[in-house]
C-alpha cells in the first residue's frame, strides 16, 4: 500500500501548516499550526480535524512559529497521546511561545467578554495557558543530522533551514519513499541565521512559497532601517515596530545595535523591547551559539541595545514618555499582544511611524496597515492612522522566489513530485510555474483538504 499525504493546512495559505502522512493505518502529523489572518481561516481552528487526535501516532515539527506549532495544545487537550518531535532549539522556543499563545487567547476572550463585542457569549479561548503547559511533556528533542523513528519502521532526519532558531527541513522515509518537507526556508543572506542546508535526494518534495512571487530588495536591513530611524529621531516621533518575538525582533535589535555602533543613530535614542517572549528568545541566542551568525559580543550588544520591559506595568508606563523612541512589541502581524496598545496610543500622530518588519498575512491588522487603511479597529475601537506606515522587506526571514528555486536545484536529481505549499495562491502558482519551466520538474499546488500519494 502506498503512503498518502493530506493537506490539512498550509495549502492555499501561509498559515495553519498541518500535513498528515498515513501508511498502514499509522498516522504522522508534520507540523501542527494555527490558522491566522482572515476570519474564515481562523474559524478553521475551531472545527475538528478530519482525524481524531487520539488516532494520530506522532507529531514532527519543523519549527516553533505558531503557524507551525500553535495547534499543539489543542491536539493534546483533545486526546493526542504520542510524541512530539522537535529540534532542541524548537523545543526551547515552544516552551516560551505556546504558553504565551494560550495566555493571549485567554486575554482576548476576557477582553471581548468585558466589552461585550464578541458575538459569542461568553467568548472562550481556543486553549488556555495551562493547556499549553500541559502539552510540553509530550515534546522530545531530536538533534539535526541524526535519524530518529517517529513511528516504528518510519525514519526521519532534520536538516537546518535557517529562518529562526531551531528551524529545520525534514526528510521522512516511509514505505520505501523519501519525502522532503522544506519547512520555512531562511534566506542565504539572512542577517542572523545561517543559510539553509542543501536538500538531499527525495521522491516527493513539499516546498514553501511565502515569497514565491517576489524578489527581496538588495537593500540590507541596515541601510533601510538607518535613514528611517534618523528621520524619526529628528522629528521626535515614536516608532511602533510590530515584531515576531522569535526572529525579527532579534534581527531588528541586532541591526539597531550595529547602527548605533557605526554612529548612524544617536546612542541616546531610547529603544524598548516590550515583549517578555522576545526577551527570553534573545537570551536563547547565547544558548544556541553556532545556529546563527552572531558572535558572543554581538549577542551581548543585541541584548544591551534595548530596555527590556517584562511586566504589564512597565509596558503601560511607556505611555507617559515622550518621543523620540522606538518600541518593539509582538505580535508581528499586529493580530494581538502588547503592540495593540502602542498602536492605539501612537498611530494617530503624524510624527510617529509604524514599521512592519515581516510577512503580513492577508486579513491581519498588519496587512491592513500596510495597505494604508484608516481607521483600523483595535479592541473594539476605531483608531485613525496618521502615522507614517513603512513596510521593510529586507527584514524577511524567508527565502524569495529565486532563492527557493536555487535551493530546489541543489537536489542531486529530479524528484517524482513537488507540492508547492505555504503560500497565498498567487505566490504558490508563480513558484509552481517557475519549477515547471526553469527546472522542468512536476509540481502542483494542492488544495486545502486534498489527499495525494507520496
Ligand atoms: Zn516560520
Amino acid at each position: 500500500m502506498t503512503a498518502t499525504i493530506t493537506f490539512l493546512g498550509g495549502a492555499d495559505t501561509v498559515t495553519g501548516s498541518k500535513y498528515l502522512v498515513e501508511h498502514n493505518h499509522q498516522r504522522l502529523l508534520v507540523d501542527c499550526g494555527l490558522f491566522q489572518g482572515y476570519k474564515q481561516l481562523r474559524l478553521r481552528n475551531w472545527s475538528p480535524l478530519p482525524v481524531a487526535p487520539d488516532q494520530v501516532d506522532a507529531v514532527v515539527l519543523t519549527h516553533a512559529h505558531l503557524d507551525h506549532s500553535g495547534y499543539i495544545p489543542l491536539l493534546v487537550k483533545e486526546g493526542f497521546q504520542g510524541r512530539i518531535h522537535a529540534t532542541p532549539g524548537t523545543l526551547d522556543l515552544c516552551r516560551i511561545l505556546l504558553p504565551d499563545s494560550g495566555h493571549i487567547q485567554e486575554e482576548d476572550a476576557a477582553f471581548a467578554n468585558r466589552h461585550g463585542f464578541s458575538k459569542h457569549a461568553p467568548a472562550l479561548p481556543l486553549y488556555t495557558r495551562q493547556d499549553a503547559v500541559d502539552s510540553l511533556p509530550y515534546f522530545h528533542a531530536e538533534p539535526p543530522g541524526q535519524w530518529f523513528e517517529p513511528i516504528r519502521g518510519w525514519k526521519a532526519r532534520y536538516l537546518r533551514a535557517g529562518h529562526i532558531l531551531g528551524a529545520a527541513s525534514l526528510l521522512l522515509e516511509v514505505a520505501g519513499r523519501r519525502i522532503l518537507f522544506s519547512g520555512d526556508l531562511g534566506r542565504p543572506d539572512d542577517v542572523l541565521m545561517n543559510p539553509p542546508e542543501a536538500p538531499p535526494q527525495a521522491d516527493t518534495v513539499l516546498i514553501e512559497s511565502t515569497y514565491g512571487n517576489r524578489q527581496h530588495p538588495k537593500d540590507r536591513l541596515f541601510s533601510e532601517l538607518g535613514p528611517l530611524l534618523q528621520k524619526l529621531a529628528k522629528r521626535g516621533g515614536v516608532a511602533v515596530v510590530p515584531v515576531f518575538a522569535v526572529g525579527r525582533a532579534q534581527a531588528v535589535l541586532h541591526t539597531i545595535a550595529q547602527l548605533k555602533a557605526a554612529g548612524e543613530l544617536p546612542r541616546s535614542l531610547p529603544i524598548f523591547l516590550d515583549s517578555p517572549m522576545a526577551i527570553h528568545t534573545t537570551a536563547l541566542f547565547e544558548k544556541h551559539m553556532g545556529e546563527h551568525r552572531l558572535s558572543l559580543p554581538e549577542v551581548h550588544a543585541m541584548d544591551r541595545v534595548a530596555t527590556m520591559l517584562e511586566t504589564p506595568e512597565q509596558s503601560k508606563s511607556l505611555a507617559t514618555r515622550h518621543g523620540p523612541m522606538v518600541i518593539l512589541a509582538a505580535s508581528g502581524m499586529a493580530t494581538g499582544g502588547r503592540v495593540l496598545h502602542h498602536l492605539a496610543q501612537y498611530a494617530g500622530d503624524h510624527r510617529n511611524m509604524v514599521i512592519l518588519t515581516g510577512f503580513q498575512a492577508p486579513g491581519t491588522r498588519g496587512a491592513r496597515l500596510a495597505a494604508g487603511e484608516t481607521p483600523i479597529r483595535i479592541h473594539g475601537q476605531d483608531v485613525p492612522v496618521r502615522a507614517e506606515v513603512v513596510q521593510i522587506e529586507s527584514a524577511s526571514a524567508h527565502a524569495d522566489g529565486n532563492q527557493l528555486v536555487s535551493w530546489l536545484h541543489k537536489m542531486p536529481s529530479a524528484p517524482a513530485q513537488v507540492y508547492v505549499v505555504h503560500g497565498e495562491r498567487a505566490a504558490s502558482d508563480m513558484l509552481r510555474e517557475r519549477i515547471e519551466h526553469e527546472i522542468k520538474w512536476r509540481a502542483v499546488v494542492p488544495e486545502h483538504g486534498s489527499v495525494w500519494p507520496v
